[in-house]
């Protein structure tokens, strides 16, 4: 199958998308008015009376489709062999008394047995081979083939009517492209960075060059795409600590688990919306006119002249957009105004 990229609206308000890329990675997100990325779990839990099923849907197909994404999203990472998956060893649980150690990954039905090793456990499976193949498991990431009527079936659903995914994206790509400017993103730390945050997020370091100007900046990026994992309880809630993200740059151990910034109870969840800022972001996000007079901003954004806050702010954005006017042409200025 070649690869293909659409946007399906199973119910009302309800937009996912789907990716099939050349070399055979299938993944699948959603948006939904009260959430977004792997909304599956939060579809499937919507009562049948209350699903407002879009033109060439119905229950067997939206239930199909929840199927695939369970199963087949992210078809390039599976910690286990085809055969270790059929005899499903993802699904072995151990009573978490027998194994008082091991503190993270477990759930209300026990701790994941793929997670213990036999010499903590006789029953653990991390490392074991298979018995069809040798293969250890977790000691790699595998990709499974997406079978070829799974693919059929995502080509058939009908279209929403909505580019697929990263329209914006092409928007601003088209933008620099035709300008020749370039933008670059580098994470800095992962820290609080709106004076309300009370989680982390990735901080990255934004740079637009044009010949030979720049401007360079700090931006924060969402916390729903910040950090490749994130720090949930052992029970998987969020832990919401003040420390949910981790850095980018940290990897889970694979073995040694409970280690460092893993604290006792903490354990940690991969975040399938982890990205660095994109073009679109960062052009759809910044200043692109002229915010004119402090008194002009107060009124339009409804603050309050007297806010100290409000300074700061009009003071940042005056900035950003002097340092862009530096950069781009008032037409060009007025182009990147249609990103948004
Ligand atoms: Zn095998």
């Amino acid at each position: 199958m070649n690869a293909f990229k659409k946007s399906v609206s199973p119910l009302a308000k309800v937009f996912c998308d789907i990716k099939y890329t050349g070399d055979g990675k299938l993944s699948i997100s959603g948006n939904m008015p009260n959430g977004g990325g792997q909304i599956n779990t939060m579809l499937r839990e919507i009562p049948e009376e209350e699903r407002e099923y879009m033109p060439g849907w119905d229950a067997e197909t939206f239930n199909r489709f929840l199927d695939v994404w369970d199963e087949w999203h992210l078809n390039d990472m599976r910690a286990g062999c085809e055969h270790q998956r059929a005899e499903k060893w993802e699904n072995k649980r151990i009573d978490p008394v027998e194994v008082p150690g091991v503190i993270a990954n477990r759930d209300e039905r026990g701790v994941l047995a793929i997670w213990v090793r036999k010499s903590e456990h006789p029953e653990g499976l991390l490392c074991e081979p298979c018995p069809v193949c040798g293969y250890k498991y977790g000691s790699a990431w595998l990709k499974e083939e997406v079978p070829e009527d799974v693919l059929s079936f995502l080509v058939s659903l009908p279209d929403s009517g909505i580019d697929p995914g990263d329209s914006y994206n092409e928007q601003a790509e088209k933008f620099l492209a035709k300008t020749g400017a370039t933008i670059t993103a580098e994470h800095k730390e992962t820290a609080k960075y709106f004076d309300d945050d009370k989680e982390t997020r990735d901080i990255y370091q934004i740079t637009i060059t044009r010949g030979t100007r720049s401007y360079s900046f700090p931006f924060g990026q969402s916390i729903n795409n910040s950090g490749k994992y994130h720090a949930i309880n052992i029970y998987g809630k969020n832990q919401n600590n003040g420390n949910t993200v981790f850095p980018p740059t940290w990897e889970p151990p694979m073995v040694n688990r409970g280690g460092d910034p893993l604290k006792k109870g903490m354990d940690y969840k991969k975040n399938p919306n982890f990205s660095a800022p994109s073009a679109y972001d960062v052009l759809a996000a910044i200043q692109k006119n002229d915010p004119g007079t402090f008194h002009d901003f107060c009124m339009d954004f409804g603050y309050d002249e007297d806010s100290r806050r409000a300074e700061k702010t009009y003071e940042a954005v005056k900035e950003e957009y002097t340092q862009l006017s530096r950069l781009f042409t008032d037409s060009e200025l007025e182009e990147m105004q249609e990103i948004n």
